[in-house]
């Protein structure tokens, strides 16, 4: 008893003596860091583009309007297609009846084409025209695995594919070749896998670049004539793995030039925030401490070096109180020292803050009803959800008036229209919402985009210290496909045990340094950036237009609606790059490069 009770005060002690070290430190300003890539967010008049694509259509892609499987994969390649700005024409080939010759010369026209269907009997005939068209130079990607038919059979040797089975593999994990992906050298597993891809033998002129981890081909290229297939045997269609197809599309021609955001950004929501009283029952159980002195003492100070360590700023974003009154008359928190004292750390550190809420309440007016019931409440009207904001607004400038806030992100990433609308029409100084990229009951799920009224959209991708297979293989998809890493947690995923509190802070702080690592290791050149610095990469991001250039010698890339500077990953299949002028080359791997453009041309040396 007695021991227990001098641990007890020996890890109160602690706990202060580490309280008092940080506030020195702090005070004497040796902390002080900057991550050295701030972004400027731009008055949204800047952005005169939205992904526009050129008139010159090079690519088709190809539909099936009656098949359930072209009906999911084909607005995934359509968005694909944008982000890369690829412009390109939509063709229902289930529509289409006439003559071969007719595809043969309509086929004409196009320098790449993608295949969003897995049933070939809907080309009939028209399928031979396809592949002559490559054999004469056309670049062909088969988007998502085939089903065994008599059409696809016909056109299977020339794909590469020397033996097929029947009957589909189950692919429960992806590798990427060590010089195509980013983040490849490892293994990543797929979450509810099924039968989904062919069991083939590629003959030996196939190039391989992924597998799964028993060395079945999901993607790869076949030269065939003076043209090209690249065949993506994996058929998991959903926004967590676009980053798999994209890359699929960048093997086709032999330079591929295509935008990228460039960031990686870390969100800690709800801080600060009122710190909870008492104890939660895993902090005591592994610390023997409160939750405030845990938050001051182990959670805050471990945080603060991972971003140290991975050089992180950081954004917080604030809740003024954790009362779940929704009506128009709402008392200001008068209790602001754990502000002060968390938010200058974090502003020193060279974080940013932001907005989350008045209170954890979502922007969901009186005639909102939730799809899904998380225990929130509506606000009573238009006006108390005006006025929450503007409190919030105005509590959160008042303490931290030196600096300014434009990130808001929604409560559990819960967003109406209505609340939406308001933001834009009534609060100039939120200039990027960060909600979530994936689709969910009430969610407001986005891309990253610029709106109609100016609000830059910053999806979160992952979040929690519990990075699960899926949220694994989203971010190696993200990475490859934006060029973005985005994660979100909370100070309180410690007290709830969906969020992994039972496993202890310990093995979660492991696990977010593992997934920092991971960011460090797949992708050392990615900017590191605030909430603002994504939303002003976004910005440049959407506004470009480039067009791409090649020769034997030289490729060009002219950009319109270059506002600064902007970046580009280039997909070299065949040589390499060297000198550039009008910008800054990074080699990535041995096919891929970063581009830093700063020029509306550049020029860049093929050896
Ligand atoms: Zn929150």
């Amino acid at each position: 008893m007695k021991k227990k009770r001098f641990y007890v005060l020996g890890n109160v002690s602690i706990g202060f003596l580490a309280v008092f070290l940080l506030l020195f430190i702090e005070r004497v300003g040796i902390l002080y860091k900057g991550s050295g890539d701030n972004v400027t967010l731009l008055p949204a008049d800047n952005v005169v583009h939205m992904k526009e694509l050129s008139d010159n259509k090079k690519c088709l892609l190809i539909s099936d309007d009656d098949n359930d499987t072209s009906a999911l994969v084909t607005p995934e390649y359509e968005q694909i297609l944008t982000d890369m700005r690829v412009a390109y024409d939509l063709f229902d080939i289930s529509k289409y009846s006439t003559d071969s010759q007719n595809f043969d010369q309509y086929l004409q026209k196009y320098e790449t084409a993608i295949i969003a269907t897995n049933d070939y009997d809907v080309f009939g005939e028209n399928i031979l025209s396809l592949t002559n068209w490559v054999k004469n130079g056309g670049r062909l990607l088969i988007g998502i695995t085939p089903v065994r038919s008599e059409s696809f059979d016909l056109i299977c040797s020339k794909l590469g594919i020397m033996e097929m089975d029947d009957s589909f593999i189950t692919v429960d994990d992806f590798v990427s070749d060590e010089n195509y992906m980013l983040g490849a050298g490892k293994t990543y597993k797929i979450d509810d896998p099924y039968e989904s891809s062919l069991a083939v033998q590629l003959a030996s002129s196939a190039t391989v670049f992924a597998h799964t981890s028993d060395n079945a081909p999901l993607v790869w290229s076949q030269i065939y004539g003076t043209g090209k297939f690249v065949v993506c045997n994996f058929s998991y269609v959903s926004k967590a793995y676009r980053g798999i197809y994209s890359s699929a599309y960048t093997l086709l021609e032999d330079i591929f030039v295509y935008p990228v955001i460039n960031a990686s950004v870390f969100y800690l929501d709800d801080f600060p925030s009122p710190t909870p009283s008492g104890d939660g029952k895993y902090i005591k159980r592994d610390y023997g401490m409160g939750i405030a002195q845990f938050y001051s003492a182990v959670w805050w100070p471990k945080v603060l070096s991972l971003g140290d360590k991975h050089n992180i700023p950081f954004t917080g974003l604030i809740i003024e109180t954790y009362e779940d009154d929704t009506g128009e008359d709402l008392p200001t928190n008068k209790s602001t020292a754990d502000y002060y004292y968390y938010g200058n750390m974090l502003l020193n550190k060279g974080g940013e803050i932001g907005y989350h809420g008045y209170n954890h309440q979502p922007l969901c007016g009186p005639d909102y009803v939730y799809q899904e019931d998380l225990g929130y409440k509506v606000w009573e009207s238009y006006e108390a959800m005006y006025n929450s904001l503007d409190e919030l607004t105005k509590f959160s400038t008042g303490i931290f008036s030196n600096t300014e806030l434009s990130v808001y992100v929604p409560p559990s990433d819960v967003l109406s229209k209505e609340g939406r609308d308001l933001i834009g029409e009534e609060f100039p100084n939120i200039k990027t919402i960060a909600s979530i990229y994936f689709e969910g009951p009430d969610a407001y799920s986005q891309e990253f985009e610029v709106s109609g009224d100016g609000i830059v959209e910053t999806p979160r991708i992952v979040s929690s210290c519990i990075i699960d297979d899926y949220m694994k293989l989203a971010a190696f998809s993200e990475l490859n496909f934006h060029f973005v890493a985005s994660h979100f947690m909370h100070p309180d995923d410690l007290l709830d045990e969906d969020r992994g509190a039972a496993i202890g802070w310990e093995q979660l702080s492991k696990n977010l340094d593992e997934y920092m690592t991971w960011i460090d290791d797949s992708a050392p050149d990615i900017r590191h950036l605030t909430g603002s610095g994504m939303a002003g990469a976004v910005q440049r991001y959407v506004n470009v237009m480039p067009d791409a250039y090649v020769s034997d010698s030289q490729l060009t890339i002219e950009t319109d609606g270059l506002i600064d500077e902007a970046y580009y990953f280039i997909r070299v299949s065949e040589g390499e790059l060297v000198d550039v002028s009008g910008g800054k080359l990074t080699k990535l791997n041995e096919t891929l490069y970063l581009l830093k453009a700063q020029n509306d041309t550049v020029t860049i040396t093929r050896k």
